[in-house]
C-alpha cells in the first residue's frame, strides 16, 4: 500500500485542509519548494502563536509543492495538465461524470504495473490549491482518457470546482497513486463495501477483475458489492449500476451485488436499480449472507440463493478479505474508524464484533 497515499488520501471528512499555498498566493504550485517553505516560516513567527496553527495548514510539504510539467509524463511527482473533455449531468444534480484527456506528450505506458487497479488521481482545485484523490471508473484508454463520478458536497471545495468546469478547460492532475493493490488468486472472496462515490475504487477494481476480462482469464476471485446510499437520488449513473447489475445477473457465481438506500422516501427508486434494492443500511445480516453464513433464512430463501451459492464451500476454507470505502461513519459502523495518523486502525464495527482480523480488512 503506497504510505504516501494513504496520508493523503481519504473518503472521510479531512481533519487537516490539503491546501499548498494560500487562497490568492498563486495559481499554480509552487515551482520552488524551498522559497515557499521559509515564506510560510517568516508568516508564522511574524503573526505568533495564533498564527502559526494557520501555518501548519498552510504549509507545503513535498506533495503540495509538486511542480507542474506540461511534457513530462503523467507521475505522481509532479503535476499535468489535462484537459477537460466531458462533463455530463446524471441523475443526482450534485454529481457529474467527467471525463479527462491526457494529452499525447504526458501519456506513460497504461500497462504499467502502477496502472493496475485500484488507483486514482489527485485534481488540484487551482483556486485554493488544494488537493483531493479522485478514481477513473475505468482506469485509463491508449488515448489518456479517465472517466470520473464526482459529486460535490455542500461545503466541498474541490468537488464543486471540478463540477464547474467546462469542457475545454484545463485542469492539473498527478497521479496513479494505488489506493489498494489487487493480486490475481490472492483471494478467495473480496466483499466490497461502500458508501456514496466510495463505489468508484471498487467499480475500477470490477472493471479490472471482471468487466474487461475473457472468462478463461478471470482469476478464481469471487466479488460482492454491498453498495449504500441515502437517497434514491444519490444511486450512482446507469454508467456505473448497469454493467454490474448485468455481469452479476449473467454471472451469479462471479459476482453479488446488492443496493442499499438509507430511506426511499415514499419516493420510486430508478426502475434499473428496483430489482435487489433493499431499503435500510448494511448491517449484520448483509455481510454474514454476503460470505454465505445464512443463518436467519428461512428454506425457501436459502433455496432462492441456492444458484448464487453454488460452488462455494464453508467460510472457514476460504481466503476472506473485506474492503470498505466511503464516509468516516459508515466505515466505522462498518470496520472500526481509522486509527491515528490515518492508520488503519483495529478492526471493529460488524466485521471486528464477527472476529475479523487486520489482514482480512481494509479501509480504502
Ligand atoms: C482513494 C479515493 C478515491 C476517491 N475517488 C472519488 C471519486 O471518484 N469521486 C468522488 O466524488 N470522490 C472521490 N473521493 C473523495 C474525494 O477525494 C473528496 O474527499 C471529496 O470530493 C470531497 O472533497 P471536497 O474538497 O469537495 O470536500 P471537503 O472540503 O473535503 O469536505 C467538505 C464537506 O463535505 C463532507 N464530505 C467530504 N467528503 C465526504 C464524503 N465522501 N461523504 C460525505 N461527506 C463528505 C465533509 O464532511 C465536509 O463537511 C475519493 C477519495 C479517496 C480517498
Amino acid at each position: 500500500m503506497n504510505r504516501v497515499f494513504l496520508a493523503r488520501a481519504s473518503f472521510r471528512s479531512p481533519r487537516v485542509p490539503k491546501i499548498y499555498s494560500p487562497r490568492n498566493l498563486s495559481n499554480h504550485a509552487p515551482k520552488d519548494s524551498k522559497s515557499s517553505r521559509s515564506t510560510s516560516v517568516a508568516v508564522a513567527a511574524a503573526l505568533g502563536g495564533a498564527t502559526l496553527v494557520s501555518a501548519y495548514f498552510f504549509w507545503p510539504d513535498n506533495s503540495r509543492s509538486a511542480p507542474t510539467y506540461g511534457h513530462a509524463k503523467l507521475s505522481p511527482t509532479h503535476f499535468t495538465p489535462v484537459t477537460v473533455t466531458a462533463s455530463e449531468p446524471t441523475t443526482n444534480p450534485n454529481a457529474r461524470l467527467v471525463t479527462l484527456r491526457v494529452p499525447q506528450q504526458s501519456l506513460p505506458d497504461t500497462h504499467d504495473a502502477s496502472f493496475s487497479s485500484i488507483w486514482s488521481i489527485y485534481i488540484k482545485d487551482d483556486d485554493i490549491q488544494v488537493e483531493r484523490p479522485y478514481t477513473p471508473l475505468e482506469g485509463i484508454d491508449e488515448h489518456g482518457n479517465m472517466k470520473f463520478w464526482i459529486k460535490r458536497y455542500p461545503k466541498g471545495e474541490v468537488g464543486r470546482w471540478i463540477l464547474s468546469k467546462e469542457v475545454g478547460d484545463q485542469i492539473e492532475i498527478r497521479g496513479p497513486l494505488k489506493t489498494w493493490p489487487w493480486q490475481e488468486e490472492q483471494w478467495d472472496e473480496i466483499v466490497m463495501v461502500s458508501g456514496g462515490t466510495g463505489i468508484t475504487p471498487f467499480y475500477q477494481l470490477l472493471h479490472h477483475g471482471l468487466f474487461s476480462r475473457s472468462p478463461e482469464s478471470l482469476s478464481k476471485t469471487r466479488f460482492t458489492l454491498l453498495h449504500s446510499f441515502r437517497t434514491p437520488e444519490e444511486l450512482p449513473p446507469p454508467e456505473i449500476i448497469e454493467p454490474i447489475i448485468s455481469y452479476a445477473e449473467t454471472h451469479p457465481t462471479r459476482l453479488d451485488f446488492s443496493l442499499y438506500v438509507d430511506s426511499l422516501n415514499g419516493d420510486n427508486a430508478s426502475s434499473i436499480a428496483r430489482r435487489g434494492l433493499q431499503e435500510g443500511r448494511i448491517g449484520r445480516r448483509a455481510l454474514e449472507t454476503a460470505i454465505g453464513i445464512d443463518v436467519d433464512s428461512s428454506w425457501w430463501q436459502r433455496l432462492c440463493r441456492s444458484r448464487r451459492l453454488t460452488q462455494r464451500v464453508s467460510t472457514s476454507d476460504r481466503k476472506v478479505l473485506f474492503l470498505v470505502c466511503g464516509p468516516e461513519p459508515m466505515v466505522a459502523a462498518i470496520a472500526g474508524p481509522f486509527g491515528r495518523n490515518m492508520s488503519q486502525g483495529p478492526v471493529g464495527g460488524i466485521l471486528g464484533e464477527m472476529g475479523y482480523k487486520s489482514d482480512q480488512v481494509w479501509k480504502l
